[in-house]
């Protein structure tokens, strides 16, 4: 054998794994096909909303509230920021009505999951929003909630800190190598690229928005959609930092009117960072179309931006494309393949899985070192798409 594991695929998750298995003592090797951290995957763009209270279920409290631990013990380690818990906003169009997806009725669902967990999660009046964020315009009907403990965790920086840190304790990472194909038989794992074959006992696919690549037919389950991200430019910054503003979820009644916002946080680009969410085309890394009209940008701004914040300008400071990828149901994949299980595979988490990684990466890690696993990874199992 070449390794204890291999990990095939180095943004967020697979980042993650390797760090954490390197700092287990296992021999890493990675390949990524471009260097992370990159912006053509889904782990870019500065920044990422992360919040204890996940409406999404309860199955998600836990891997995010061990990445929170996680991210406090590698920024005292290193002294490189990656968690403001600014906290996190969640508007949603009046009770009851409202979007046709992951954000349907999204307050009440948050508390659902807040309660139970012990996280403080308030409701708030039209006239606190207005008094405490004077930059957010609520509408008639509209209600929210904000979880102090919430906030943006850094999506480029925790990425390098964690390679890095793989990297210093042994890991060997290959950039600009892709992998072609992935092998189980009785006793490894043969991992090949264009110029190397490579065996292990384990290996971990984290290929994000690729992983529709050949050998895994089965996850065909999942779809990629292209998602833009703006900056705008401000007439005063101090009201959108992360001291002054939480992040906002702010859900319309369609998924078309969905609106994230991320505030400044220290040494991130002077302008305010938002974007929607789209799932109606779908596309391919490869061929996706990454580049960002002035008419999206101007029809952006006046449809969502304007009527929701003061103080935006529709200057446009930096537009990209990044990458969701999602299962039926919006919820996670990470299973073993079902030729073996030496190997497992993580999906990129349908648009909502970087708050979790540290904690994957932690459990796939424990996972190959033969340890109990802190966070329990079996609600993710693909058995769950078969019966939704
Ligand atoms: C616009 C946007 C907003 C989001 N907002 C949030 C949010 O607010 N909160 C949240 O928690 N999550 C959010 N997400 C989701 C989150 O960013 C993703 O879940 C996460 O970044 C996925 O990480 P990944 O490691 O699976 O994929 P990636 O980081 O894309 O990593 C996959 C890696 O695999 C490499 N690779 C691909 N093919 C091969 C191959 N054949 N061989 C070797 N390497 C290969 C790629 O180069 C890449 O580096 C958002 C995503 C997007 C796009």
């Amino acid at each position: 054998m070449d390794a204890d594991l291999i990990v095939v695929g180095l943004g967020a998750m697979g980042a993650a794994t390797a760090y954490q298995a390197a700092r287990r003592g296992l021999s890493v090797i990675g390949f990524d096909r471009y260097a992370p951290p990159h912006d053509q995957g889904s782990s870019h763009a500065e920044s990422r909303i992360t919040r204890l209270s996940v409406g999404e279920g309860p199955e998600y409290v836990a891997p995010v509230a061990r990445s929170h631990e996680i991210w406090r013990d590698l920024e005292a380690a290193t002294g490189v920021e990656l968690l403001h818990q600014c906290g996190s906003l969640i508007v949603s169009p009046s009770s009851g009505s409202g979007t046709d997806g992951r954000w349907t009725d999204f307050v009440t669902a948050t508390e659902a999951v807040a309660g139970p967990a012990g996280v403080p999660f308030h409701r708030l009046s039209t006239a606190e929003i207005q008094s405490r964020f004077p930059v957010l315009l609520p509408r008639e009907g509209e209600v929210f909630g904000l979880e102090p403990s919430g906030g943006v965790v850094m999506v480029e920086r925790a990425v390098s800190v964690q390679l890095e840190l793989a990297r210093e304790l042994g890991a060997v990472t290959h950039t600009f190598e892709p992998v072609i194909d992935v092998e189980p038989d009785d006793t490894g794992v043969t991992v090949r690229t264009a110029t190397r074959s490579v065996r292990a006992p384990r290996v971990v696919v984290t290929m994000g928005p690729w992983l529709d690549f050949a050998p895994l037919e089965d996850e065909r389950v999942l779809s990629v959609t292209r998602q833009v991200v703006f900056w705008f430019e401000l007439d005063d910054l101090e009201p959108f930092t992360t001291d002054n503003l939480p992040t906002a979820i702010w859900a319309g009644d369609r998924i078309e009117d969905y609106l994230g916002v991320f505030p400044i946080a220290p040494g991130t680009r002077p302008a305010l960072k938002v974007l929607g969410e789209q799932f109606s085309e779908t596309t391919a890394a490869d061929t996706v179309d990454r580049s960002v009209s002035p008419e999206e940008i101007a029809d952006f701004h006046e449809r969502l931006v304007a009527p929701r914040l003061r103080g935006v300008t529709d200057r446009c400071h930096h537009a990209t494309v990044c990458l969701y990828t999602t299962t039926p149901t919006e919820d996670f994949l990470i299973d073993t393949d079902p030729r073996s299980d030496r190997i497992a595979i993580v999906s990129p988490c349908s648009g909502h899985g970087f708050k979790h990684s540290a904690a994957i990466g932690e459990a796939l890690a424990q996972g190959a070192a033969g340890e109990e696993p802190t966070v329990d990874l079996s609600p993710f199992r693909r058995d769950r798409f078969s019966t939704a």
